[in-house]
């Protein structure tokens, strides 16, 4: 891609609005921009991160045996009768009419539509289990919208949702998608911690908030720093094995949500050195619910013997388009964002250091079209600006590499390679930038 030609509007000076470093490098990068409050549009280089973001989630939700559907963001409040959330639900749920006067809302989240569609699609205790998810957009209107994509009201949520004979079963498809949030994360280049969060009327110990550790966060955290040293399943984890023996080494040592902080426990299983007090951002949750769903809107399977049995549900959502934003927030430094490989808008960024000069231009044209073939994806810089600015630019978008094509190197045969994270840079021939970037992307 030439910058030419893209459409990505750098902003130089911060924004006012923006109270966190992630929001004020969002804007200034040019990856989203505010229509309404806590409502954005994602332009070119931010909707580029929002996809590869996506495509991990998708990876890895596949990859545990949930399958994808796609559900309407407008839904029945007739629907939502049913489970009796309609009233309940509150200012938060943004209410509409049709021409028809009928009432809908714009999906705050999904338990009640994806129940109807499982409770006409399933009837047999042979068809369980099921685990649907989706990545959709989903509106709150939240009091206090702020720091950007982080807390917005229009927001994009993968939500998936388990369907199982009994509790037993049920834990089982938690444990599933547990191991499969502990890869997603870690893909994406942040640890994300399961810390114990509120269950709320159903009780029991099935919910988890999978939060990124940060100053700015909203959720006040107390966790056991051994926690951070845990190893990542590996991909080829056996999701139809035994996964309790990972959900233990998980879940022993301490780690919880202020909601659910119990301080004498903490005290008496943390030794004082490991303890972390500090504030997080909730990038998923895990949720058991039981047959809360199930019950009101009579979702049943039939069993061998003739019977119906209610289905156990859980949930699972992960804050695909606040991912964005906390990605920022864990991986930045003054000069800008510094993405980490796998959700980089570019793999590399090219930058012609002399606008006007054919041989500079002809050798990033090069460098580019032999990056491309060996399927990298290439930003390269041939505007007009000066070298400074363009270098600066570079920096604040956070792509993992830059080459420098300047005329004093060319003459000697050489570029400059740079790596975004390490600052570290190397004079390198032509080939060999090619070959080691080929190498070091591994696409
Ligand atoms: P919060 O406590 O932050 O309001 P929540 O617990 O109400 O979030 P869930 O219903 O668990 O949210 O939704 C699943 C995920 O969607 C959350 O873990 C979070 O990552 C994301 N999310 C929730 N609300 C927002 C929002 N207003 N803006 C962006 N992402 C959100
Ligand atoms: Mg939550």
């Amino acid at each position: 891609m030439r910058l030419s030609r893209y459409f990505l509007p750098t902003l130089k000076d911060n924004p006012a609005e923006a109270q966190i470093v992630s929001h004020r490098l969002m804007l200034r990068a040019g990856l989203i921009r505010q229509e309404a409050a806590g409502i954005y549009a994602w332009l070119p280089l931010g909707l580029r991160v929002l996809k590869r973001i996506e495509r991990i989630v998708r990876e890895e939700m596949d990859r545990a045996g949930a399958v994808e559907i796609l559900m309407p963001t407008l839904q029945l409040a007739d629907l939502w009768r049913e489970s009796g959330r309609y009233e309940a639900y509150g200012p938060e749920m943004l209410r509409l009419r049709d021409r028809h006067e009928r009432e809908l809302l714009y999906g705050p989240t999904n338990e009640e539509m994806v129940t109807e569609i499982v409770r006409a699609g399933v009837a047999s205790w042979r068809d369980l289990p099921r685990n649907l998810y989706q990545i959709q957009w989903k509106f709150r209107d939240e009091q206090r919208p702020r720091f950007g994509v982080m807390r917005g009201r229009e927001f994009l949520m993968k939500d998936g949702y388990s369907f199982d004979l009994d509790e037993d079963a049920a834990r089982r498809s938690y444990r599933r998608m547990f191991v499969a949030y502990l890869r997603t994360f870690a893909r994406m280049g942040i640890r994300a911690i399961p810390m114990r969060a509120e269950t709320g009327p159903i009780g029991g110990d099935l919910s988890h908030e999978f939060i990124v550790l940060a100053a700015t966060g909203e959720s006040d955290v107390y966790c056991d720093r051994r926690v951070l040293d845990l190893a990542i399943p590996a991909a080829d984890v056996d999701y139809d094995g035994d996964l309790e023996p990972i959900l233990r080494a998980w879940t022993s040592l301490y780690a919880a949500t202020s909601d659910v902080h119990d301080a004498a426990r903490y005290e008496a299983e943390v030794p004082e050195a490991d303890r972390l007090r500090t504030r997080g951002i909730e990038v998923g949750q895990v949720f058991y619910f039981g047959t809360r769903y199930s019950e009101p809107m009579r979702a049943v399977v039939t069993l061998p013997d003739g019977s119906a049995r209610r289905l156990h549900g859980g949930s699972y959502g992960i804050g695909v388009s606040r991912l964005v934003g906390a990605i920022v927030e864990a991986s930045h430094d003054e000069a800008g964002i510094v993405w980490p490989a796998a959700v980089a808008p570019f793999d590399v960024g090219i930058v012609d250091a002399k606008a006007g000069d054919a041989a500079t231009a002809t050798a990033c044209a090069e460098i580019a079209a032999r990056l491309e073939a060996n399927g990298l994806e290439v930003l390269l810089d041939d505007t007009d600006a000066r070298a400074g600015a363009k270098f600066a630019n570079m920096d604040l978008i956070g792509l993992p590499w830059q080459v420098v094509v300047g005329p004093r190197g060319l003459a000697a045969g050489t570029v400059e390679l740079k790596h975004r994270a390490s600052g570290e840079r190397r004079e390198l021939p032509l080939d060999e930038v090619v070959a080691t970037l080929v190498e070091a992307v591994g696409r």
